[in-house]
């Protein structure tokens, strides 16, 4: 499989569900987006966001191809049982995905240490622009951050039909939309409430708990973004009052915030 270099660190969750938790990460490389990039004359293309990983599919960055086997010793060679497996977009790689997620789930033994391991509890994180039935199998929290200017109602609706009646015991999505503005903060609201209304209506008794939103806030640092979170909380208890409407978690990046990418 096609992954960044040094593609296999050990990390603590910055944002989402299960903030704070140790997990591995597992970055892939390559993106069907190329969100802010300079093009061949110098302009800078930005696509309607900067990305924040461009390692991972930036023209003529670097890229080892992996085995899956190898990647699995990696992952567990620090004996966590959590891991998040990232890009780019990973869901360009789906066979190789499925079968790096199967085998991380199964129980395995340590010859050094002479012990069984459990199976791992798998994330995966992307853009939502493409979905596979395949990868959804072996996946208990899918992270969905599709990007404001290229939302793929389509694909997301895959993603919710596959979680909610998919058979995938335990199955979540979380939304994490990153928002640079009010602007966005308003639109990515009316996203979560059409979502909301989407599951309420496909599965009235328990789909709610399957799916849960957040916005992070990148605004910046300092005031900036103190103003986006507030912003975001003003326009959340607006819509609160306006009707039915689920929890949004504002979720602030926390690893950005701390500069913590790997332990
Ligand atoms: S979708 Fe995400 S990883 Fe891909 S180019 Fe855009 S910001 Fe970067």
């Amino acid at each position: 499989m096609r992954c960044v270099p040094n593609s296999v660190v050990m990390t603590v969750e910055g944002e989402g569900v299960r903030v704070g938790t140790p997990q591995v990460m597992v970055r892939l490389h390559g993106c069907d987006y190329h969100c802010g990039y300079t093009d061949a004359t110098g302009t800078v293309q930005t696509g309607g966001w900067k990305c924040d990983t461009r390692e991972s599919w930036r023209v003529g960055s670097a890229w080892v191809d992996e085995s899956v086997s190898s990647v699995v010793d990696k992952v567990r060679a620090h004996y966590c049982d959590q891991v998040s497996v990232t890009g780019g977009n990973p869901l360009l790689q789906p066979v190789d995905l499925a079968d790096l997620l199967a085998a991380l789930r199964e129980p395995w033994f340590c010859p050094s240490r002479k012990a069984w391991f459990t199976g791992m509890f798998t994330a995966v994180e992307t853009q939502a622009s493409i979905f596979d039935a395949g990868v959804g199998t072996h996946v208990d929290l899918w992270t969905l951050s599709p990007k404001l200017h290229a939302w793929r109602t389509d694909v997301v609706t895959e993603y919710l039909d596959a979680v909610l009646h998919g058979g995938v015991d335990g199955q979540h999505v979380q939304f994490k939309i990153v928002c640079d503005s009010s602007e966005s903060v308003r639109e990515a609201l009316e996203r979560v409430r059409d979502i909301h209304s989407y599951v309420v209506f496909q599965a009235p008794n328990w789909g709610a708990g399957r799916v849960t939103y957040s916005i992070a806030p990148d605004g910046g640092k300092g005031r900036a973004a103190v103003e986006l979170v507030k912003g975001a909380l003003y326009s959340w208890i607006a819509n609160r009052k306006a009707g039915v409407y689920p929890v949004v978690r504002v979720s602030p990046q926390a690893h950005k915030g701390i500069g913590l990418y790997a332990v």
